[in-house]
Parts: structure tokens; C-alpha cells; sequence
């Protein structure tokens, strides 16, 4: 709209003035236009706009010699870029020509990608609109943003789409974006297949009409208004007819801002009971404020009249965020932002505000109207729900790198980083405390510079250091200001890195803790409750990985172990039975009485490598079955006459009463019912019975195994289907095994898709089951 002069702008609005260093063609009929940044060190986000005055035209143009256009290049490029559709128009005509100058004010407009990479990016872009898209993109490609971004991109037809080629390349280079074309427009059907599951942030960008168009889409599919920012571009000849302005507001905004005054009144009245409503002259000076704006902002109406809306200025917004606000304004657009107000009193409140200019005859604004809404508890939830979020990733990478067998180390320092990232700290470590007790070594950090890892000491067992007040208390300790501490002094570890404020949480351990997490900030900060959640979740999801890294050490260890005993044991028990066959070949009764005795000793041996080398191969996924059809009867015979030969006190009574097969490893499951009588026999030591059933129940058979022994007490119940428990010392007096048949067994049934239980009553007995699903 501006009719100056170059010079008369570069003076009034302080414009760059840069000259064309290319204007190609990037599509049927339209072009993109570079110019040379040089020295000019012209700042922008991407997705902004320039507003571009040509100092002199080839030809008179009616609408005047500037326009706005968004901004195609990236941050990071040495030129401006700017993609524009070929016209009649004098102005265009010129840019497109290159033999000009332009001055060049701005950057306006907040379309610009989200801080927050964790919400999805969907764009939506009609064809030459893909301009600030094209910036968005080559920035977050160029500078590795972690934002996940659809592009959807719809043109009449494939000729006059730009950048397909540069979209096509950027798709391969960056893993983050997906683009989908759709001609001749986009569907309401199109959009609700690419939403995805998590909510996401939307932009539009494109002629006002396709604009609209997605918007209401965007609107029927339960898009909350608040996640979608809208652009418009102007780079359209039927646009260009029917409007005055190049950069026009879309259709609803736009009958507002050309209400007539009585209507206006009316409207405000409608909005005096909720929002915040002001009216200011063309100067900013206020001459209306409603009875909301009173009560909010606690100055009197006669205080506030009269003045400028910089007495409510709390010093959280930079003077750019206030300057683009007025360059938006004063050019007849709509403004939307949220701002943060200092009232009267001194207490901060934040509003989400529209201006929306009123303009006169001539185009420019006589007043300005300001509707504002409270925010504060919104915006507080969903900065809570922000961090939150970013919490639950930092857990979430963690864990997953846990499972995927990171070792220890890396892990840790996989840990420090992520933290510090997180909760904007500049220390971290993990500490790791010494057999012994006395002290922890300092594993692995980040900010402590003086530290050297595996060698510097913290002292660990007096209330000296606040990683050993820590562990004496076993809870989080947190620490505002470390030098007026009186609890601890505090190690030189803190001090050598000026450590202010802090949490320490426990790495447990099976037996003992295995160390500390400490976070720390060198300037003096508040943690609140959820932060301290926080690092002790970190710190449990170290002690699970810690424990898991010790457990799989124990087991290769097992397997290594079982294999090598069991080599020589059989070799032993070969030579007992020659042995016994000597003996009684020379008739020594006395030689052939050790060697049964020898003999039995050797197969208890055995079973316990065999139940150890089991262990080893469940862990490592080795365990193999072999299955097959059979009847449930023939294991339950099998099992109860060889376990009726280890027992002259108890008689096993059997029940047998399922008719269908089942499918599975006959002797792993054979194993299973072994061991339960087995178990039964062996804790029940004072009773003559063992009562074993086998039924049908719907699609399940069911095998119980019924004792009459010293029971399981409530709290072991589902313990001992653990491995290596042995219960709580209750059945010292019963030589037991290593505690593993339990849980080898569970381990068969669930493999089997079957299921392992226990009812029992302390000292009265128990009865274990197992069901297993049925070949019908
Ligand atoms: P083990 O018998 O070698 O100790 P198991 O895994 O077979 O190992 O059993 C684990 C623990 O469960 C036993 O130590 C015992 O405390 C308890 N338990 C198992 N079966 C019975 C039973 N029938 N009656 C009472 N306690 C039992």
C-alpha cells in the first residue's frame, strides 16, 4: 500500500536495499526471485514475510510499487528468496525483469515452526503458497530439527506446482519429512488419512479461497482453532482483481475489520462480560477500555483512558515482538499473539490478544480495536503438559536404549546429557559407590570439568558430601543453595564445578545401592516436585539397567559354569557303574552299598546342572521344545508312578478325567508335573497323600497337584515362581534345591500359552495348577 519513494522508505522504515542477483523459473508461470544479502546480516524466521518496494516501475501500476511476500530461502542462505506467480502487473513485471533495485523492510508475521519439536507439523500448502513452507523445511533439514513434518501439498495441476524437484530431494535428505501431492484440491477425506494419532500443529498457506476451504475441513474434523496458524498468499490474478491489497486477511477477519462503527459497539457489548476489550486511535492511545480491562489490569478507567497500552508492558516480550505487532497493524492486518501484562499492582497476567485495525476511505487505520482473553491457566497446563512430555521422552529413550543392550557406560552418559538437555542444567553425573561402602567414584558427567572419570572420590559413608547424606537417607535430597547449606558441606567434587542448586537421588541396587545421580545448576534455581520425580524415575530406570546387566552377567556365567561340571559328572557316573559291576563281580557288598549312595548323589547333581544349563537357556531364548499330539493322562501316569518310587511315606492318588489332546512338548510339560510332586513330596514331609487331578474346563485342560504340607503363607505366593527363591526360611529344615523348579516351570507353561497358580493356606497345605489350552 505504501506509495513512497525507495528513498523516502529507507529513511522512514531504515529498508535494506538489495539488488537481483537471479529470477528463475521454478514452475509453469511462476518465479522465484533472489536477492544478494551481501554483508547485510537480515535475520528472520522461517515462514516470516518481507514487505518489497520497488523504487521505480516499467509502467504505472494501480496498485502502487509495493507488495508482501513470504520468504522461500532458509536462515542459513546468503541470499532472499522470494517465489511469485507472473502477472500483468507493472510491479511484478519489474521484480521479474531483475533489472531493479528493492528495498526491503521486515521480517513480519510469527507463521514460523513450532520451539516445540514434540507436536507433529502438518502444512498445508496450495501452490505457490509452498513458499514459506519451502523455508521451513530447508531449515529444519539443513539444521537436523528433530520436528516430524507433512507436507500436503495441493495445485490445479502438476505444470504449475513449484519445487517439486527440491521437495523430492529434500524428502530423501531428511527422514522427518513425507510429502503428499493432491490435484486438482484437497479433500476433507484426503486430510483426515494423514492426521496423526498423536494431536498436531497445523499451517495453511495458499489463496484465500483454499485457505478457507481447509480451514473448515480442518474445523469439521475437531481441529481445535488453536492449533491451526493460517497465511495467507497473494501471489493470485483473481485475487489481485477483486482486492485492494496484495496481503489480504482471510474472509472472516476480513468482514470485521470493514464492520461499520454502530455494528462494532454492538459487538464489543456482546464481548464486555468475557474478554478484555479496548479501542485505541490511529496514535495508540487508549480511548476505550471495557469494565473487564479495569478489573484485570487494576489501574481505574480515567487511568487507563488516555493512556498508551505500554503501561501494562512487563518486560517479557523483546521490542521486536512490540515493533511486529505495530508493522502488522499499522498495514491494516490483523495481529495475533499472546502477550504477558504487568497490572497495577505489580501481578503479571497473560492474554491472548486480536488488534484488528479499522480502516477509512483511504485504506489506512483510523483506530485499532483489542479483544484479549485470559490465558494464564492455560497457558501454565500446558507448559506443565510441555514438560511432562519431554520428561516421559527422556524416560522413554532410556529404557529403550537400556533394552537394547547398551552397555552400562554408555548408557550413563546417554543419561547426563539428556538430563542436562531437559531440565536446562549445567551438571550432571553418576556416581558409583565402592565395595566397602566407605566412597563412590565418579563414573561419568558432564560439566564437571575437573573430575576425571573412574579416578576422583566422593566420600560416601559420614553426612559430609550431599551424595553420602543421600544414600544414609535413601531419598532425594534437593538443595537450593549450596553455600548457605547446613546439612552437608558438600564434596569438592560440587565446589571445584560451583555447584549452586541440586538433587541427588539413589541408584539402588540388589543388596547395595549401586550409587548416586546428581543434577546440578551453577546458578541458583528452584526444582519443583515433579522435576525431583523425575530424576529419581531416571535413577530407577539406571538401577533396573544395572541389576538386568548383573542378571545376564550371572547367567552367562551359569551356562558356562553348568556345561563344564556337567561334562565331567557324567564321565564320573559312567565309572561308577563299571565300578559296581567289579564289585559285584568280586562280590564286595560294602564297596556296592557306597557306590547306590555314590550313585544317587551323582544324579542329584545332575538335576541341578540340568536345571541350571535350563536357566541359562530360557534366559538366552535357548530352551527347545518338541512338540507334539498327545493325551494329558499318559504324563500324569508317567509322572505319578515315578515320583510314587522317591516316596514310601505319601501315596499318590490320581484322577484322571480329560478327554481331549493337547499339543505341546510332552516331555518339558512331563517335567512340570514332575517337579510339582516332587515339590509336594518334599513339603509335606508329616502327611501320607498327594491328590493329582486332570479335568477339562471349557477350552483348557487343568492339572492340579493337591499336598497336605506346610503351605505357602499369603505374601510368598507369588514369589516363588521366581527364580532362586527358596521361601522365607520357613522350610530350612527341608533340603530343598537351588529354588528354580518353579520358575523353570512356569517359564514351559507360559511357553505353552497355558497358565501357573498356587492356592494354598499356611500350614495346612497346597494346591498348584496348571491349565493348558485344548486341541478341539
Ligand atoms: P526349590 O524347591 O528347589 O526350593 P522351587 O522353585 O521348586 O524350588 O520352589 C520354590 C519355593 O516354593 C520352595 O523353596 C518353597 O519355599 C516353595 N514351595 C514350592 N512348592 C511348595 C509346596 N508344595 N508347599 C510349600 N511350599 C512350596
Amino acid at each position: 500500500m505504501s506509495n513512497l519513494s525507495g528513498y523516502e522508505l529507507q529513511k522512514r522504515e531504515n529498508a535494506l536495499r538489495l539488488s537481483i542477483i537471479d529470477s528463475k523459473k521454478v514452475a509453469k508461470n511462476t518465479y522465484e526471485i533472489r536477492f544478494d544479502l551481501k554483508e547485510n546480516s537480515f535475520r528472520f524466521a522461517t515462514g516470516q514475510y518481507i514487505h518489497v518496494t520497488l523504487p521505480r516501475l516499467t509502467d504505472h501500476d494501480p496498485r502502487g510499487n509495493a507488495r508482501d511476500f513470504s520468504i522461500s530461502s532458509s536462515p542459513n542462505d546468503k541470499f532472499l528468496a522470494i517465489t511469485i506467480r507472473g502477472s500483468d502487473s507493472a510491479f511484478k513485471k519489474t521484480l521479474i525483469s531483475g533489472k531493479t533495485k528493492a528495498y526491503i523492510t521486515g521480517p513480519f508475521g510469527i507463521f514460523t515452526l513450532p520451539e516445540d519439536p514434540i507436536r507433529p507439523v502438518i502444512l498445508i500448502a496450495g501452490g505457490v503458497g509452498i513458499t514459506p513452507f519451502m523455508s521451513m523445511m530447508k531449515y529444519a533439514t539443513e539444521e537436523s530439527l528433530p520436528h516430524n513434518i507433512k507436507l500436503l501439498y495441493t495445485n490445479k495441476d502438476g505444470e504449475g506446482m513449484p519445487y517439486t524437484d527440491i521437495l523430492e530431494s529434500l524428502q530423501k535428505e531428511n527422514k522427518n519429512i513425507k510429502i503428499k501431492k493432491y490435484f486438482p484440491q484437497i479433500t476433507a477425506n484426503d486430510i483426515k488419512k494423514e492426521l496423526p494419532n498423536k494431536e498436531a500443529i497445523f499451517y495453511i498457506s495458499g489463496n484465500p479461497a483454499m485457505v478457507y476451504n481447509v480451514q473448515t475441513i480442518l474445523e469439521s474434523l475437531k481441529i481445535s482453532q488453536k492449533w491451526i496458524n493460517v497465511e495467507l498468499f497473494s501471489g493470485y490474478k483473481e485475487y489481485e482483481k477483486n482486492t485492494e491489497s496484495e496481503f489480504q486477511i482471510k474472509p472472516p477477519e476480513h468482514k470485521l475489520a470493514q464492520r461499520s462503527l454502530p455494528d462494532l459497539e454492538a459487538l464489543l457489548q456482546a464481548l464486555s462480560n468475557s474478554a478484555i476489550v479496548s479501542e485505541t486511535n490511529a496514535a495508540g492511545t487508549i480511548t476505550f477500555a471495557n469494565d473487564k480491562f479495569v478489573e484485570i489490569a487494576k489501574y481505574t478507567r480515567q487511568e487507563l483512558i488516555g493512556q498508551n497500552h505500554r503501561i501494562l508492558k512487563s518486560g517479557e516480550h523483546s521490542n521486536a515482538y512490540y515493533e511486529n505487532m505495530w508493522s502488522t497493524i499499522s498495514r491494516g492486518r490483523i495481529w495475533r499473539g499472546v502477550l504477558k501484562n504487568k497490572a497495577k499492582d505489580g501481578t503479571f497476567y497473560w492474554v491472548d490478544s486480536s488488534i484488528a485495525p479499522i480502516l477509512g476511505k483511504d485504506g489506512k487505520p483510523v483506530k485499532y480495536i483489542s479483544v484479549r482473553f485470559l490465558v494464564s491457566e492455560r497457558q501454565q497446563a500446558e507448559e506443565a503438559l510441555r514438560e511432562s512430555v519431554r520428561q516421559q521422552n527422556v524416560l522413554t529413550i532410556l529404557s529403550q536404549e537400556a533394552l537394547a543392550n547398551t552397555d552400562l557406560h554408555s548408557l550413563f552418559n546417554r543419561t547426563v546429557d539428556l538430563l542436562k538437555k531437559t531440565l536446562n542444567i549445567d551438571l550432571s553425573a553418576v556416581l558409583k559407590l565402592l565395595p566397602g561402602g566407605k566412597s563412590l567414584v565418579y563414573e561419568t558427567g558432564t560439566g564437571f570439568n575437573r573430575a576425571e572419570k573412574g579416578k576422583t572420590l566422593v566420600p560416601a559413608e559420614n553426612s559430609y558430601s550431599m551424595a553420602g547424606f543421600t544414600l544414609m537417607n535413601n531419598v532425594p535430597t534437593v538443595v537450593t543453595d549450596l553455600t548457605t547449606e547446613t546439612r552437608f558441606a558438600g564434596s569438592n567434587l560440587l565446589h571445584d564445578a560451583n555447584a549452586v542448586s541440586g538433587v541427588c537421588a539413589v541408584i539402588h541396587g540388589t543388596e547395595n545401592p549401586y550409587g548416586i545421580l546428581q543434577v546440578y545448576s551453577t546458578k541458583k534455581r528452584m526444582f519443583s516436585g515433579v522435576e525431583i520425580g523425575f530424576i529419581q524415575s531416571v535413577a530407577n530406570l539406571l538401577a533396573n539397567a544395572v541389576r538386568n546387566q548383573l542378571d545376564k552377567r550371572k547367567d552367562e556365567f551359569l551356562g558356562i559354569a553348568s556345561h563344564e561340571i556337567k561334562t565331567p559328572l557324567t564321565s564320573i557316573k559312567t565309572f561308577t557303574q563299571l565300578l559296581d559291576r567289579h564289585a559285584k563281580k568280586i562280590n564286595d557288598e560294602t564297596a556296592q552299598l557306597f557306590l547306590v549312595k555314590i550313585d544317587q548323589q551323582i544324579n542329584k547333581m545332575i538335576d541341578l546342572i540340568t536345571d541350571l544349563l535350563d536357566i541359562s537357556r530360557i534366559n538366552s531364548g535357548k530352551l527347545d521344545f518338541h512338540d507334539e499330539t498327545f493325551k494329558i493322562d499318559e504324563i500324569a501316569n508317567e509322572a505319578a508312578n515315578l515320583v510314587q518310587l522317591i516316596t514310601n511315606k505319601h501315596k499318590i492318588i490320581l484322577e484322571n478325567n480329560v478327554k481331549h489332546e493337547i499339543y505341546g512338548d510332552k516331555t518339558r510339560l512331563g517335567q512340570v508335573l514332575i517337579n510339582l510332586l516332587t515339590n509336594a513330596v518334599k513339603y509335606s514331609p508329616g502327611s501320607e497323600k498327594i491328590i493329582v487331578k486332570t479335568y477339562e474346563d471349557g477350552d483348557r485342560a487343568i492339572i492340579s497337584v493337591e499336598d497336605f504340607g506346610i503351605g505357602i503363607p499369603e505374601n510368598e505366593k507369588d514369589l516363588i515362581f521366581g527364580r532362586f527363591y527358596k521361601g522365607n526360611g520357613r522350610n530350612k529344615h527341608i533340603p530343598g534345591g537351588l529354588g528354580l523348579g518353579l520358575y523353570i516351570s512356569s517359564e514351559i507353561i507360559k511357553r505353552h500359552k497355558g497358565k501357573i497358580w498356587v492356592e494354598s493356606s499356611e500350614g495346612k497345605g497346597s494346591k498348584f495348577y496348571f491349565s493348558l489350552p485344548l486341541k478341539k
